[in-house]
């Protein structure tokens, strides 16, 4: 026997917990001392799409072929004998997942089974989630077992793709959960509330895409740290927290017509808010802001009603306005500030006193980019004190005004800027955008330029390589000279995106090699 197949079951369980499921599975066909290992391995992993490698097409059907329904009851044998098996040795669970996607609910006394065994084996983490095609999930997903809320040693309790109801005198027994997360679920106010009053412990509450919620009220819940609820699905007509030990409230609901009324003003330890939706007024903020002294986070996002924002806070070290189409102007008087991203498609009329803030700001260009628009860009970066990156978004429709660069002089020197990264529309000439980048370098300069186009990068940086090695004749006869003049050289890089397609700009200006197609990176000197 080799000698990590030596160590104790325990020391053995631990080391697979560091692995993925399939590798944990793999193990089983080492020796017989490793399917031993297995079947008592605290942690059982059933996530049906990871096993299965099924295309999402065949899995999400509801006329499912014979071939689905037998690799599916093959599966379904196999997390039937694993649960038993590891019950009979009677360990006590640690975590047990399940993931399904079924085509009906035909074999659900299975899983009615599992949840009882489960629960009854003592498990400390639960997370099941079952998945049904198109209208049966929303119309009539899968009914929690009871069972579900008598699980005295849960601890973390996640639920997806099920109906949660509960006759009024069963007695909630979910005495040590900490963690609840329901994810399209169906619930109601009331049973929200009695587990609210009957977990003590709950520290943490995300409601993701729930319906049959109308009023959500968590109250006197005195470990609770942090609470989600979001949506497009549900109508709720408020959402009411009252929890002093409360750190973290996110609530976002997508759907232009859904404005609850939203009060946490009785949580003044909250030290990060992310508010999203019609609901969220000038008003609200002005009003919901200073009521958190310890505030330090704040994210508003898709707030379609919102025209202003105005906001003053000493303890605010991170703020974050994105998508909010109507915003026109902005008041930030945070001088504490170290952090700011504001992603919009107009530029607003700003006061800002933040000086020790770093930006990082981005803009979808649909309207015309007239010379007041490029004042109005340049004021706005005038008052940033560290601007890291800039990010502009030019489309096929955006309208390009010509520039006469006299009406944009100030004789104010050009804006030093760490990053601007330009994505472009590659079915526009590059002299399109010339008019454009006339007006953009005449007041910034960029140390780091990155061009993102499906496949006319090569072409630009032609174009700028082109302006830094040959005599300008461009600006012969006019008294104010354009950028081209003082850019002295081009080099050539590359980057990668990050993982979720938004631009990393830490890493965009760490690599530093040719390559990538669609992104590239020009590091610009300039004479100053
Ligand atoms: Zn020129």
């Amino acid at each position: 026997m080799d000698h990590i197949s030596r160590f104790p079951d325990g020391v053995l369980h631990h080391i697979l917990s560091f692995l993925p499921t399939k590798d944990v599975l793999r193990t089983s066909i080492l020796s017989k001392r490793w399917k031993l290992v297995l079947d008592t391995y605290p942690i059982l992993d059933f996530s049906w799409g990871d096993c299965a490698g099924q295309s999402s097409d065949a899995m999400y059907s509801e006329n499912a072929s014979d071939e689905y329904r037998q690799m599916l009851t093959k599966f379904m044998n196999y997390v039937d004998t694993s649960i038993f098996r590891f019950c009979k040795y009677k360990f006590s669970m640690q975590k047990f997942k399940l993931f399904l996607v079924l085509p009906d609910l035909e074999l659900s006394s299975h899983l009615d089974k599992w949840v009882q065994k489960v629960i009854e084996n003592g498990a400390k983490e639960v997370d099941f989630g079952i998945d049904l095609p198109g209208y049966l999930h929303f119309k009539k997903p899968y009914s929690m077992p009871d069972a579900i809320f008598a699980a005295k040693s849960v601890t973390v309790l996640k639920l997806f793709g099920c109906n949660v109801k509960l006759e009024e005198s069963f007695c909630i027994k979910l005495h040590s959960l900490q963690k609840l997360a329901l994810k399209e679920v169906q619930m109601d106010d009331h049973l929200l509330r009695r587990i609210v009053t009957c977990c003590p412990l709950l520290e943490d509450i995300s409601l993701r895409f729930c319906w049959g919620l109308k009023k959500i009220q968590v109250f006197e819940l005195l470990r609770l740290k942090k609470f989600e609820i979001y949506s497009h699905l549900s109508k709720p007509e408020s959402v009411e927290i009252k929890s002093p030990s409360l750190e973290s409230f996110h609530c976002s609901f997508t759907v232009r017509s859904v404005k609850p009324i939203v009060s946490v003003d009785a949580c003044q330890g909250l030290k990060s808010l992310i508010l999203s939706g019609s609901f969220v007024t000038e008003l609200l903020l002005q009003d919901l802001v200073p009521k958190f002294h310890v505030l330090e986070s704040l994210r508003v996002g898709d707030c379609p009603v919102l025209k202003k924002v105005k906001i003053s806070s000493w303890r605010l070290k991170s703020l974050e306005i994105h998508s909010c189409e109507n915003i026109m102007d902005i008041e930030i008087n945070t001088p504490n500030l170290l952090s700011c991203k504001y992603c919009g498609s107009v530029v607003p009329v700003s006061l800002i006193n933040a000086p020790s803030c770093h930006w990082q700001v981005e803009f979808s260009l649909m309207n015309t980019l007239d010379i007041l628009w490029y004042m109005t860009l340049k004021e706005f970066l005038a008052k940033l004190n560290q601007l890291v990156y800039l990010h502009v978004y030019v489309y096929l429709t955006t309208i390009m005004s010509s520039l006469n660069l006299e009406d944009l002089s100030n004789n104010a020197s050009p804006y030093v800027v760490d990053n601007v990264v330009l994505t472009v529309h590659s079915a526009s000439p590059i002299m399109t955008y010339a008019n454009f980048m006339d007006g953009l370098f005449f007041f910034s300069r960029p140390k780091n330029l990155f061009i993102r186009s499906t496949d006319e990068q090569k072409r630009y940086v032609e174009y700028l390589c082109g302006f830094s090695k040959r005599a300008l004749s461009c600006c012969n006869h006019r008294k104010v000279k354009c950028w081209r003049h003082d850019l002295k050289e081009v080099k050539l890089g590359s980057f990668v995106e990050s993982a979720d397609g938004m631009v990393d700009y830490n890493r965009m200006t760490s690599s530093f090699f040719w390559l990538v197609k669609g992104h590239t990176h020009c590091k610009m000197e300039w004479e100053l």
